[in-house]
């Protein structure tokens, strides 16, 4: 299966992805901790991206390109993938589908997981009280809200293009969700997703 999950903070696409890959065999690549991993490291690229996580803003693209692509192609080879927040913007999303093109592994559905605005900043700042994660900060909550309404907010109508977006409703009990999404998945034409991969 090779599959992004496409969802603003707060949205549950963490969650999903690991159920989703459980599901499928597929492996979960999430943006966020392989960027996170790479800011731990010693240098000036990992504090470069520190600072971008710290203020909710998005790493540059061809940071994130150069992090994210290896951890990609390798799972492709594999038994697919289970993208959760890359591609966040145009330019990643074209950068990605050539790159799939050319290797054969292009994107077979995107689930939009939507919800509520004021249900995604409740969920993150219940996030921000039990784990802690330096960019759950209501300001920097706002923010991150914001920067995904302006540039990843695009990707819906760029995928529904391409006729690959599935929508879920994300405001409901994870097992809903899990539920919703692995039926609208079952539903895709059979060329487009083997039946082997979803069973
Ligand atoms: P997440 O764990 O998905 O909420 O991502 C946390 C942070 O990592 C974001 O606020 C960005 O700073 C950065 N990030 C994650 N994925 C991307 C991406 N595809 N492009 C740029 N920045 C990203």
């Amino acid at each position: 299966m090779r599959l992004l999950l496409l969802a603003p903070p707060g949205a549950g696409k963490g969650t999903q992805g690991e159920r989703l890959a459980a599901w499928s065999g597929a492996r979960h690549i999430a943006a966020g901790d392989l960027l996170r991993a790479e800011a731990r490291a010693d240098g000036a690229l990992g504090r470069e991206i520190a600072a971008y996580q710290a203020r909710g803003d998005l790493v540059p693209d061809q940071i994130v390109l150069d992090v994210l692509t290896p951890a990609v192609v390798e799972a492709a080879a594999c038994g697919g993938y289970i993208l959760d927040g890359f591609p966040r913007t145009l330019p990643q999303a074209t950068a990605a589908a050539e790159l799939a093109a050319r290797l054969g592994v292009t994107l077979q559905a995107v689930v939009y997981l939507h919800a509520p605005q004021e249900v995604l900043t409740r969920r993150l700042l219940d996030r921000a009280s039990q784990a802690g994660r330096a960019d759950d900060v209501a300001d920097v909550i706002r923010h991150r809200l914001r920067v995904y309404a302006e540039t990843t907010g695009p990707l819906v109508p760029y995928y529904t293009e391409r006729g690959i977006l599935v929508a879920v409703d994300a405001d409901q009990p994870p097992d809903s969700v899990t539920a919703d999404i692995q039926a609208a998945l079952s539903a895709l034409p059979l060329t487009r997703l083997p039946t082997a991969d979803i069973e």
